[in-house]
C-alpha cells in the first residue's frame, strides 16, 4: 500500500513524476512550489557526481521526494506495456514511473503528470489515461502500436517473436498502425 507524506499535505491535486529522461534532458525543470516525485530506481540509475546527479540533488532540495510503486501496479504496467508492444523498450525504472502514476491516480483528489521524453512511457501512459508532458521534444502525436515483421516472408505478428513460426527467419519490430492521439507537450517549431 502506498503511504506517502504528500498524501497528508494540503489539497494540491497535481503530482509531477520526474523520469530519467527528464533529468537527462538537461532542461531546467522549474516546478517550484509544486509536488515532485520520482522513484528509487530512477535515483539509482544516476551515478553520483555527474551533472545529472546534480540536477537530481537540486530537485531534491526543491522538494522532490523519492518513492517506490506498489507491486500490484508494477505488474499491471507490465501486462499493459506487453500488449502495446512497449515492454521490451521500458527499463525497470520506466516501469516504476508508470506504476507510481497508477498508484497516485488511485489516491483521492490526486492526479499524476509524468514528465518524460520517452516515447514508450508516453505511449503506455496514453493507453491507460495517465497524463504526461514532454520536456524537450514534442509529445507523441500518434499512438504507436508495435508489431513484428518477418524479414523472410513478410508476415506481421502482434507478439514479439524472435523468429518467424512460418519460415524461421528473423523478425524486426515496426510500427504497424497509428491511432489518433491528442498532441501534448510543447508546440514550438
Ligand atoms: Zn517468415
Amino acid at each position: 500500500m502506498l503511504t506517502l507524506t504528500w498524501m497528508n499535505l494540503k489539497k494540491t491535486s497535481m503530482i509531477f513524476i520526474i523520469d530519467t529522461s527528464a533529468i537527462l534532458s538537461g532542461k531546467p525543470i522549474n516546478l517550484d512550489g509544486l509536488i515532485m516525485i520520482t522513484t528509487s530506481s530512477v535515483y539509482n540509475e544516476l551515478k553520483p557526481g555527474g551533472r545529472d546527479y546534480k540536477t537530481l540533488q537540486f530537485l531534491m532540495e526543491k522538494g522532490l521526494s523519492i518513492n517506490s510503486p506498489s507491486q500490484d501496479s508494477v505488474d499491471k504496467i507490465k501486462i499493459i506495456s506487453n500488449k502495446t508492444g512497449d515492454l521490451n523498450r521500458l527499463s525497470e525504472a520506466d516501469i516504476d514511473i508508470l506504476a507510481l502514476a497508477l498508484d497516485i491516480n488511485k489516491a483521492d483528489k490526486k492526479k499524476a503528470v509524468i514528465l518524460t521524453d520517452d516515447y514508450s512511457i508516453q505511449n503506455v501512459a496514453y493507453t491507460i489515461n495517465i497524463k504526461f508532458e514532454s520536456i524537450s521534444q514534442k509529445g507523441i502525436a500518434k499512438k504507436f502500436i508495435w508489431s513484428w515483421r518477418c524479414l523472410g516472408c513478410g508476415k506481421n505478428f502482434k507478439e514479439n517473436l524472435k523468429t518467424c513460426p512460418i519460415c524461421g527467419s528473423e523478425t524486426k519490430s515496426i510500427v504497424l498502425n497509428r491511432g489518433n492521439i491528442r498532441k501534448r507537450g510543447r508546440d514550438d517549431r
